[in-house]
């Protein structure tokens, strides 16, 4: 059976990303959505469990030291990392995982998973995202700012990962697709493809 491939999505705050995925989870059964551990505090509406395992520093920390972590980051005085477990069982089920995480542990999965596939989604620019940040109202001004802060940074590793998506105001099934688009494309790449060449004269 064909594994699943391995998708990581990250993007400054404000890119819509969390309506976007859940836009391609409508699409699309071929997708699970990794359900993070975070230190956290859940917002209003959060459901432990579906949006986050909610969970104290302590067992953070004792996660980390007991390997039981893919990747994790520190994001706004925050623990934040993927459980193992539960990528392992998807990967091997066939299904693409979505990792929706921030940069640094973004470019930890590159370096441990080199058939990941790396995904920016950015909102139209830095003016657009600040409305929209705002216009969601669930965090103070402090956290605000500091979350504005951050985007320079993660646009910095751009580069870094494979893909752009520019998910522009209005264009969320646009954007969603945009991701289907490119699983559908990443199927044909050579390097997931070597057992044609070496069959070929079989
Ligand atoms: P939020 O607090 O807005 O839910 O998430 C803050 C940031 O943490 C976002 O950029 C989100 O993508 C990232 N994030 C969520 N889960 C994980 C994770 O498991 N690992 C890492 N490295 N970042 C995560």
């Amino acid at each position: 059976m064909k594994k699943g491939l391995m998708l990581v999505i990250s993007g400054p705050t404000g890119c819509g990303k969390g309506t976007v995925l859940s836009e391609l989870m409508n699409m699309s059964d071929e997708f699970v959505y990794s359900v993070s551990a975070t230190t956290r505090a859940p917002r209003e509406g959060e459901v432990n469990g579906v949006n986050y395992h909610f969970i104290t520093k302590e067992e953070f920390e004792r996660r980390i030291a007991a390997d039981e972590m893919l990747e994790h980051a520190k994001f706004c005085d925050n623990y934040y990392g993927t459980p193992k477990k539960e990528a392992e069982e998807v990967l091997a089920s066939g299904k693409n995982l979505i990792l929706e995480i921030e940069v640094n542990g973004a470019m930890q999965i590159k370096k441990k998973f080199s058939d990941a596939v790396l995904i920016m989604l950015l909102p139209p620019d830095h003016k657009t995202q600040e409305k929209r940040l705002r216009g969601r109202g669930t965090e103070t001004d402090e956290v605000i700012a500091k979350r504005l802060d951050t985007a320079r940074f993660e646009l910095s590793h751009l580069p870094e990962y494979d893909y752009a998506v520019v998910n522009e105001d209005g264009k969320i099934t646009e954007s969603a697709l945009a991701i289907i688009d490119i699983v559908k494309a990443e199927r044909f790449a050579t390097k997931r493809n070597q057992d044609i060449q070496k069959n070929y004269f079989n």
